[in-house]
């Protein structure tokens, strides 16, 4: 089931009326951003070895790629046009400068494994056949297919993530709301009245769990009827519904920190079919090198590629958020 590019207008009037109200799923920059994103010009940067240094798993992503060996691995190939696209990505991947909620990101590398999902290539991101796949992608999005991730098809690609989420934001009524068990839980003490999903999600979350379970590459600690064992971290729920005052507690208890930004008046948690999921590192911290350690896990990866058949649909920026909109 793989999210297939629509850049309609009323997809793209879906977007722009969702974005307004759920640029952010749970861990925003600070507020008052405009809710929207603009690219800028790659060559500005020049701090990319910096952050590429900063965390192993960034310096993973850096190592190796080198112009001079992706141009020559190439030179035998006869179009160039693909070769020069890989060579161009492999620097975008890392160093392209753009805007999102108002805040500058660096490169796309920690949404590398969603884009390839996307354009649907097992290739990577520095490789003529990302390249070649991506063309076919900017194809059917009415863009140039000249294969190269730039800051057109990159906002491109959000749009479509975006546009994917959860379009409702209101209260779920408690009627509509089951409680899950403390065992469900990466905080297993977490409150009852913390712990309420809308049963739809729920069931569908519990469906997607027990596949990832029987995935053995995954070696998740199972109790032996598709639930993960107490000790088992990942997939783990951190946090679903959430009432308008407890929303109103983090806020107050963090006025000065990202979470300064948490929506007040508007979240996917209000629904009940919003889920913060364990996949890793800081449970739900999103500066780039937690993002990057967490989106190389094998349980990131098997949720970018499995999550859909289940329902659940990515907030790209935030690897833990996972929106229950099935198609
Ligand atoms: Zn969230």
């Amino acid at each position: 089931m793989l999210i297939k590019s629509k850049t309609t207008s009323n997809t793209y009037a879906l977007f722009l009326i969702s974005v307004s109200f759920s640029l952010f799923g749970c861990e925003p920059p600070p507020a008052n951003q405009p809710s929207k994103f603009v690219a800028k010009n790659a060559s500005a940067n020049k701090s990319l070895s910096k952050n590429a240094n900063s965390k192993s798993a960034n310096a993973n992503v850096a190592e190796n790629i080198s112009n001079s060996q992706i141009e020559s691995a190439d030179k035998s190939l006869p179009d160039t046009k693909f070769n020069d696209a890989a060579a161009q990505n492999a620097r975008l991947k890392l160093n392209l400068q753009w805007t999102f909620g108002g805040k500058t990101q660096t490169g796309w590398y920690i949404y590398e494994n969603l884009i390839s999902h996307l354009i649907e290539t097992e290739a990577k991101a520095e490789s003529r056949e990302f390249a070649e796949a991506l063309a076919r992608w900017q194809k059917t999005a009415v863009l140039a297919p000249n294969g190269i991730l730039d800051e057109t098809t990159l906002i491109a690609i959000v749009d479509n993530w975006q546009a994917h989420r959860l379009k409702i934001r209101g209260f779920a009524s408690s009627d509509e709301l089951t409680t899950a068990p403390p065992t469900d839980f990466y905080n297993p003490e977490r409150l009852e009245e913390l712990r309420r999903v809308e049963r739809n999600t729920y069931a569908a979350y519990k469906k997607m769990v027990a596949a990832a379970t029987a995935d053995k590459s995954l070696n998740l600690a199972t109790d032996g009827r598709g639930n993960l064992a107490s000790s088992e971290q990942f997939l783990k729920i951190i946090s679903p519904f959430r009432s308008k005052e407890y929303q109103q507690k983090l806020r107050r208890e963090s006025p000065n920190s990202g979470r300064a930004g948490l929506a007040v008046n508007s979240s996917p948690h209000f629904t009940g079919r919003a889920l913060d999921i364990y996949v890793g590192g800081e449970p739900a911290e999103t500066k780039d090198s937690n993002r990057a350690l967490q989106v190389e896990t094998p349980v990131y990866k098997w949720l970018v590629k499995n999550a859909g058949k289940f329902g659940f649909k990515p907030y790209f920026y935030e690897p833990w958020h996972w929106e229950y909109a099935p198609d």
